[in-house]
């Protein structure tokens, strides 16, 4: 009956990068195309996510910060069939209970016009005031972790750490979101506002991962098609690309799992291609409601997969084999 205890919560704000993590998620759940993140002395002062996304209806502006409200799920069985990034309604009332949080927002039918809303730090409509706003939501988060002294503390004194982890997480949305432009922005004191990562917005991973890190050129693209021979499931499109030894590319790694790993370390890893992997498995295949981050999921009949994908990475490296 209640779904709410069936789903294990948890705390999904934690630092800089997982409130960076929750408010893209919630904009590419909105299906915006195009997503700025702008801060204020690296979150410090200031996170705010701009989108293009459908906005948010008036009927859902009172309910939107409260524990457990989200609009993306109409019944437990959904649960077995999550196909947005959210479904748990915990960073917005998080946030309230964490900072001080606006939202901005106008949907099709309301834009140019559009709403300010201010909630209080126990997550209810505080103020809704009329404002300019074309079809998008912006989400303001300001002076994160505020009400913990000593977490706040601890994020001045790491601020440059915990702004490094944020863009790597960036960076792995920037390079997996086909059709969607991630841009972000920083300023610091009175300075001016530094473009600090840009995606171009209608390319594909390949040319994300080009634009993220600069690749002088994208030699020897390898595409590999991981078949499952069973349903129609694939495991598509695993671009590799020609390890550029000197960059951050590193970062980027932590998608790469395990076996990529196991692989790897058979080779002369200096003449191995980069390879970024884009699984897309049956949503009957895969359980996202194991912790509240969604960094750990539980994918049926996982050794069969790995396998697969093992076998033909192998294949596919083939020509490096010395
Ligand atoms: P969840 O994403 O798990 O539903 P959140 O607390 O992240 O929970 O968000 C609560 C609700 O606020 C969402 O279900 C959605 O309806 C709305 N929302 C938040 N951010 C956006 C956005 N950028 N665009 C449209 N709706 C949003
Ligand atoms: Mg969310």
């Amino acid at each position: 009956k209640s779904s709410v205890h069936r789903i294990c919560s948890g705390q999904v704000i934690v630092d800089l990068s997982t409130t960076i993590k929750e408010l893209v998620e919630n904009s590419l759940d909105a299906q915006a195309t195009s997503i700025e993140v702008r801060l204020k002395n690296h979150g410090l002062e200031l996170i705010e996510v701009i989108d293009n996304g459908i906005g948010i209806p008036g009927q859902n502006y009172e309910f939107l910060a409260l524990k457990h409200h989200t609009s993306k799920l109409s019944c437990f069985e959904d649960l077995t069939a999550i196909e947005s990034f959210g479904f748990r309604g915990e960073a917005l009332s998080s946030l309230c209970a964490l900072s001080k949080l606006t939202v901005i927002t106008s949907t099709e039918e309301q834009a140019p016009s559009g709403r300010k809303l201010e909630y209080d730090a126990n997550g209810r409509l505080a103020k809704t005031i009329p404002t300019a706003r074309e079809r998008g939501t912006t989400v303001i988060v300001q002076r994160l972790f505020e009400s913990l002294p000593v977490r706040q503390k601890e994020f001045k004194r790491n601020v440059k750490r915990e702004f490094a982890k944020a863009l790597t997480l960036l960076q792995a949305y920037g390079i997996i979101s086909e059709d969607v432009k991630i841009t972000c922005t920083n300023q610091t004191g009175r300075s001016e506002r530094i473009t600090i990562l840009t995606t171009s917005g209608n390319k594909s991973i390949r040319e994300n991962f080009a634009n993220i890190f600069g690749a002088k050129q994208l030699p020897q693209v390898m595409a590999i098609d991981f078949q499952l021979n069973t349903e129609s499931e694939r495991l598509t499109m695993v671009d590799a690309i020609e390890r550029d030894d000197n960059s951050q590319m590193e970062a980027v790694i932590q998608v790469i799992s395990k076996v990529f790993n196991e692989v790897y370390k058979t080779y002369n890893s200096n003449q191995l291609p980069f390879v970024v992997a884009d699984i897309r498995l049956a949503k009957s295949r895969y359980d996202v409601n194991v912790s509240p981050d969604k960094r750990t999921i539980f994918v049926h009949d996982e050794k069969k997969i790995v396998d697969v994908m093992k076998n033909q990475l192998i294949k596919a490296f083939e020509p490096f084999r010395s």
